[in-house]
């Protein structure tokens, strides 16, 4: 890890490695649009499996599910979106410039000004000197004003406003509305969870520091249905659980935090909630997931607006109740910034500079790679099996070209932990070298082992 990598190396080196790319780059690229490489992909992919095999493979308590992105607009009703779903929006006349007021007026004067009204933020545009377009410098500012984040479609072919229709801004919503379904056909009883990934939509005002904020993204939401009176309880496991998942996932304690919300910052729909926070270099703290309590907030809306009785009945105690909800809401695509800006290391090692993403075996994109020393048989042949016989379960690369140090420096870039090198002795004594990324150190072992051996370190 390092704090001092800036974020246009960490852009630069996702390019160059084939993580991330500019979308639509041919054409001049689009604002806050980024594609995931050959390697990005895979790294996202493992992130999602990560959570997924902790959050509903590792337990009996939580099931998983998938909800269409547009739903019925009623929900966004219900759920208090299209009324409060806002961020404060403020331009600036010389420039044309749009900002979010709380970030203008934050950034000027280090005052925290989350939950304050239109009317407030206004007054105190207007009388803070020291707030200026950063563009021009200039202070003339229309008056602040609510923007919804969500983004409007039309189903259908005609465009009416009947027809309008909501990309989702959070993928809980098609869990709620779904409470009764579940309840109905799967033999979950509370306290139970239900866990969904996908791709949520936020017309954000200011996207920005590369994959952190965009206005597509993903996200990875659980919503756990628990007795009122046991939220606060719930809240706090799921609190450390979710802490600890990171953990175990090698990120580096010192940069990772848990931070309680302010009353102001809180969303709409909650009592509490604590942020899991990343240092930045470029950044600062800030947030990779939130563990909020939703109380019965979205059910009893969504019971009022639809008229379906969201009531839970307790088969064993008889005790009836709506019940509260403990959600921790995560994106991988800020998960992904934070763990790669973790693991890239600079270093030298026998006088000569490598770079290497130190990512925990089960993050990187590339398990294993498979060197023959030589390109002359039978070793080659040899090497050429051993990959075969790896591939399938997860990534494996074959390299033939260039010095094998070469062939090593490509592979540390990639983050891919073991190496394993086919050299002349392995036709007498069938064993193969496998190099470890970080030690450096070398094992040799009978080329049968190696997937076995492979399987161990990974899960590791
Ligand atoms: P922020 O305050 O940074 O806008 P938020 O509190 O609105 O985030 P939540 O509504 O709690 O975010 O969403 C849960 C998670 O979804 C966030 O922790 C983050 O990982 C992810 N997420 C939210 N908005 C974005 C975005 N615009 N781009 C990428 N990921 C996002």
């Amino acid at each position: 890890m390092s704090q001092t990598v800036s974020m246009d190396k960490i852009v630069a080196f996702c390019k160059r490695r084939g993580f991330v790319y500019q979308s639509s780059e041919i054409y001049g690229g689009i604002r806050s649009s980024y594609d995931y490489g050959p390697l990005g992909v895979e790294m996202k992919r493992n992130i999602k499996d990560e959570w997924w095999r902790s959050m509903v493979y590792a337990r009996d308590d939580v099931v998983g599910f998938d909800s269409a992105i547009i739903m019925h607009p009623k929900v966004w009703e219900a759920s208090g979106h299209v009324e409060t779903f806002n961020d404060m929006l403020v331009e600036s006349r010389s420039s044309g410039r749009r900002y979010r007021a709380d970030h203008l007026i934050e950034e000027a004067t280090g005052m925290e000004v989350e939950g304050l009204s239109p009317e407030e933020l206004t007054r105190i545009i207007q009388e803070d000197e020291r707030i200026k377009d950063p563009v021009d410098g200039g202070r003339d500012f229309t008056p602040v004003r609510p923007f919804n984040l969500m983004f409007e479609t039309y189903t259908g072919p005609v465009k009416s406003p009947e027809n309008v229709a909501y990309l989702r801004p959070e993928t809980a919503q098609g869990i709620f509305v779904n409470f009764k379904n579940i309840l109905q056909t799967s033999r979950v009883k509370v306290p139970f969870g239900v866990a969904q990934q996908g791709k949520s939509f936020r017309n954000e005002i200011t996207p920005g520091n590369f994959i952190f904020r965009t206005r597509e993204f993903e996200q990875m939401e659980m919503e756990f249905f628990v007795k009122p009176g046991t939220d606060e309880e719930w809240h706090e496991y799921w609190i450390e659980e979710r802490y600890e998942w990171y953990l175990r996932l090698g990120m580096n304690p010192e940069n990772i935090r848990k931070r309680e919300q302010s009353d102001e910052e809180r969303a709409h729909y909650a009592t509490r909630g604590v942020d899991i926070e990343y240092n930045f270099p470029f950044a600062g703290w800030s947030e990779l997931e939130g563990i909020a309590n939703r109380t019965d907030y979205d059910l009893k809306k969504h019971a009022a607006y639809s008229g379906t009785n969201f009531t839970y009945t307790d088969q064993a105690t008889g005790e009836s109740f709506i019940p509260y909800v403990i959600e921790p809401a995560a994106g991988p695509d800020r998960m992904m910034l934070a763990f790669i800006v973790d693991a890239y290391t600079e270093e030298e090692v026998a006088g000569e500079k490598r770079v290497v993403l130190k990512l925990h075996p089960r993050l990187a994109p590339t398990k294993a790679a498979v060197f023959p020393l030589t390109r002359k048989e039978p070793v080659a042949t040899i090497a050429r099996r051993l990959y075969e016989d790896l591939r399938g379960d997860y990534r494996v690369f074959y390299d033939e070209s260039g010095s094998i140090g070469r062939r090593y420096r490509r592979q540390d870039e990639a983050g891919t932990p073991y190496c394993v090198t086919v050299d002349f002795d392995t036709i007498e004594d069938r064993k193969v070298t496998i190099r470890d990324r970080d030690t450096l150190q070398q094992e040799r072992i009978p080329i049968e082992g190696v997937r076995e051996r492979l399987k161990e370190l990974i899960s590791g």
